[in-house]
C-alpha cells in the first residue's frame, strides 16, 4: 500500500453501530446460535474482531495473504520457528537481535534445530552455507544494531532455489519502507513493539504470510499454542499503523540529519546508516526501500565500554532504554544491554563493538536532538563528573 488515502480507509467502520474507530472487543467467548453455528467467532484465542482488524490491516500492508498478531515480537519469531522439526536447520543472518539467538540456541538448539550465522550482506554466503537440511532462511535488514543491509530478492530466489522458506524480520523498516514479500520472501515478521506501535506503550508481534496455505499453518500455531494479542493491545497497534507512514518519513528525515552531524564529529570512529554514501551496503538499501528509517548507530575513537557508558548516560532527550521505534527519542549500549546475552567473541564479530551506541531516533526537533550529541561529546572529552543531565534536573528542581 503506498497511498496514506488506502490505508486510512482501509481500516474498516464498525458495521454494527458505525463506530469510526475499531471497537475494542473485550470478551473470552462469543453466543452460539446452536452448537458450532456462529457468527465467525466462538473462542478469542481462535479469534477476535479487533485482533482480525488488525490481521487484515497488516496482511495489506505487508502485501500478504495471511498475518496473525501475537502477544511479543518474540512469540512471533517462536511461531515460525515452529514450522520446523528436530533436524532442520536455520540460516540466519550474524547480526541478529540478541532476543532472537537466545531463542534459536537456548530453546530451539536442544530440540534438535541446529542454527548456522553467516554475513548475509555477502549473497555468496548465503549460497555456501545452505545444506540439504536448512528448511529456513532468517534476514533482518537492516540489521540490530549495525544496520547490514541484505539483498532480500537475491536471497529469496536462493531460498527458491534450495525449497526453503526465506523470513525477514521487518521490524527497523516497516512496511511503509520495504515489503520483503514483494521481493520473494515468503513470510514477514514484526516487533510491533516498535514502528508500527510506534508510541513505546505495548508489546506485540505479527507474522505475515504470502501464501494462504502457509498462513493457515501460522494460524494453526498461533491457535494451537496461544501465544495471542489481546484486544486492547490489538486496537493499539491499529491506531499506531494509522500514522505510520508520517512518523517513518520524519524519523528517517531526522535520523539522516543525526547520521550526517555524527559523520562530522571528530570523537565519532564509525557511522552506521543506510543513508550514508559511505554505508557500505547504500547501493542496495536504495533499491529495496523507500528510505532508511530512524536507527542510526555509531562507534567512538575511544573504543571502550567506560566511554559509552558515560556517553548513554549523559544524554537529555535522548533517554537510556532498551527497545527502539517509538516518538522519544532513545540510546542504548548493544553490549551491555539488547546483546548481552551473546557471548563477547561472537559479538563483536559481528560488529557490536565494545564502544557501539545506537540511536533510536525519534519525532522531536533534529537541531535539538544533534545539540543534545553535541553536549554528551563534550561531556565525553572534559572527562569531569559534569554532567549536563545532572545540570538539567538541577535546574528545574530548583
Ligand atoms: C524488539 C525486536 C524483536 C523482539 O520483539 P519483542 O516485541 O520485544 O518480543 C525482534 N526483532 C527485532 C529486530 C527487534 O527489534
Amino acid at each position: 500500500m503506498s497511498n496514506a488515502t488506502q490505508l486510512i480507509h482501509s481500516i474498516p467502520t464498525d458495521p454494527l453501530t458505525g463506530a469510526l474507530s475499531v471497537p475494542i472487543y473485550q470478551t473470552s467467548t462469543f453466543v452460539q446460535e446452536a452448537p458450532g453455528v456462529n457468527r465467525g467467532y466462538d473462542y478469542a484465542r481462535s479469534n477476535n474482531p479487533t485482533r482480525a482488524t488488525l490481521e487484515t490491516l497488516i496482511a495489506t500492508l505487508e502485501k500478504g495473504q495471511v498475518a496473525a498478531a501475537f502477544g511479543s515480537g518474540l512469540a512471533a519469531i517462536d511461531a515460525v520457528v515452529k514450522l520446523l522439526k528436530t533436524g532442520d536447520e536455520i540460516l540466519a543472518v550474524d547480526d541478529i537481535y540478541g532476543g532472537a539467538f537466545r531463542l534459536f540456541t537456548q530453546v530451539y538448539e536442544k530440540f534438535g534445530i541446529k542454527v548456522n550465522y553467516v554475513d548475509t550482506t555477502n549473497v555468496d554466503n548465503v549460497l555456501n552455507a545452505i545444506t540439504p537440511n536448512t528448511k529456513l532462511i532468517w534476514l533482518e535488514t537492516p540489521t540490530n544494531p549495525t544496520l547490514k543491509i541484505s539483498d532480500i530478492k537475491a536471497i529469496a530466489s536462493i531460498a527458491k532455489d534450495n525449497a526453503c522458506l526465506l523470513c525477514v524480520d521487518n521490524t527497523f523498516a516497516s512496511p511503509a519502507l520495504q515489503q520483503p514479500l514483494t521481493l520473494g520472501a515468503d513470510l514477514v515478521v514484526h516487533s510491533a513493539t516498535k514502528y508500527l506501535g510506534g508510541h513505546s506503550d505495548l508489546i506485540a508481534g505479527i507474522v505475515v504470510a504470502k501464501e494462504k496455505e502457509l498462513g493457515a499453518k501460522i494460524k494453526f500455531l498461533q491457535n494451537a499454542t496461544g501465544a495471542i494479542l489481546g484486544p486492547f493491545d490489538s486496537w493499539l497497534v491499529i491506531r499506531g499503523i494509522e500514522t505510520l507512514h508520517l512518523r517513518i518519513q520524519q524519523h528517517s528525515r531526522n535520523a539522516q540529519a543525526v547520521a550526517e552531524f555524527l559523520e562530522t564529529h571528530p570523537a565519532v570512529q564509525k557511522v552506521f546508516y543506510p543513508g550514508l554514501a559511505s554505508h557500505q551496503n547504500h547501493e542496495i538499501a536504495k533499491k529495496q526501500s523507500k528510505g532508511f528509517g530512524g536507527i542510526v548507530s555509531f562507534t567512538l575513537k575511544t573504543d571502550t565500554e567506560d566511554a559509552a557508558i558515560k556517553f548513554v548516560t549523559s544524554t537529555q532527550y535522548f533517554k537510556l532504554a532498551e527497545s527502539l521505534g517509538g516518538i522519544k527519542s532513545l540510546v542504548s549500549h548493544p553490549a551491555n544491554m539488547t546483546h548481552k546475552s551473546i557471548p563477547a567473541d561472537k559479538r563483536r564479530a559481528a560488529g557490536v563493538a565494545d564502544s557501539l551506541i545506537r540511536l533510536s531516533v525519534g519525532l522531536e526537533e533534529a537541531e535539538d536532538l544533534i545539540e543534545d550529541l553535541k553536549a554528551a561529546f563534550i561531556h565525553l572529552e572534559n572527562n569531569s563528573t559534569f554532567s549536563h543531565k545532572n545540570n538539567l534536573v538541577t535546574s528545574i528542581s530548583t
